[in-house]
């Protein structure tokens, strides 16, 4: 990405306000300066449609040949609809059924097809891990893994690969007795949505 369509990026998901700057606690208990709230983009559909926009530049970009989209449930769903419908695509999602994530029955024409993943924010990596192995059960080739956010910059790399992001922030986070910004007295906000991924 170039850094005008890093700007540009960032200066959407502030719009949206998705990306917060302030001094937060997050569930884990540490304290950072960044926060994304990613319902606010799911909120605003006229505002994701435009950071969708940006996402299929990215996709298209690599130029892999593929037939799905997928996504996991529920906020990315929202996320790769819109990515498959630009990119001219089908569609499907995986979800947690009985705490593995997998397709349910009704998605039988993915087996065997190519298909990219879209995911909204990359924390751990550990939701679009489960993803892919449930697009292998399928013997689905992955031609690609595409977040929004990748809040590791690249330092989590999935199938070998660091995944292809919109923006690449690493987010530092602080133990609360080691917290500039709590030094600085700056008013800790806890936000009530799970920032776990
Ligand atoms: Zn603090």
């Amino acid at each position: 990405m170039t850094q005008s369509s890093t700007d540009q990026v960032t200066a959407l998901f502030k719009d949206c306000q998705a990306l917060l700057q302030g001094h937060f606690q997050l569930t884990s208990g540490k304290h950072s300066e960044w926060y994304f709230e990613k319902i606010r983009l799911i909120e605003r559909p006229r505002a994701l449609d435009r950071i969708v926009d940006l996402l299929i530049e990215r996709i298209k970009a690599d130029g892999r040949e593929f037939d799905y989209v997928v996504s996991p449930a529920y906020g990315a769903i929202a996320i790769g609809f819109l990515a498959a419908l630009k990119l001219g695509k089908k569609f499907a999602f995986t979800q947690r059924v009985e705490d593995k994530m997998a397709f349910r029955s009704g998605w039988s024409e993915v087996d065997g097809s190519r298909a990219v993943i879209v995911e909204d924010i990359l924390t751990t990596g550990g939701s679009v891990q489960e993803v892919v192995a449930s697009l292998k059960e399928k013997s689905v080739s992955i031609q690609g893994i595409y977040v929004l956010v990748d809040r590791t910059a690249g330092a989590v790399l999935i199938e070998g690969k660091p995944v292809g992001s919109l923006l690449a922030l690493k987010v530092e986070a602080f133990e609360p007795e080691s917290c500039p910004l709590c030094r600085a007295g700056v008013p800790l906000v806890k936000p009530g949505a799970s920032d776990k991924k």
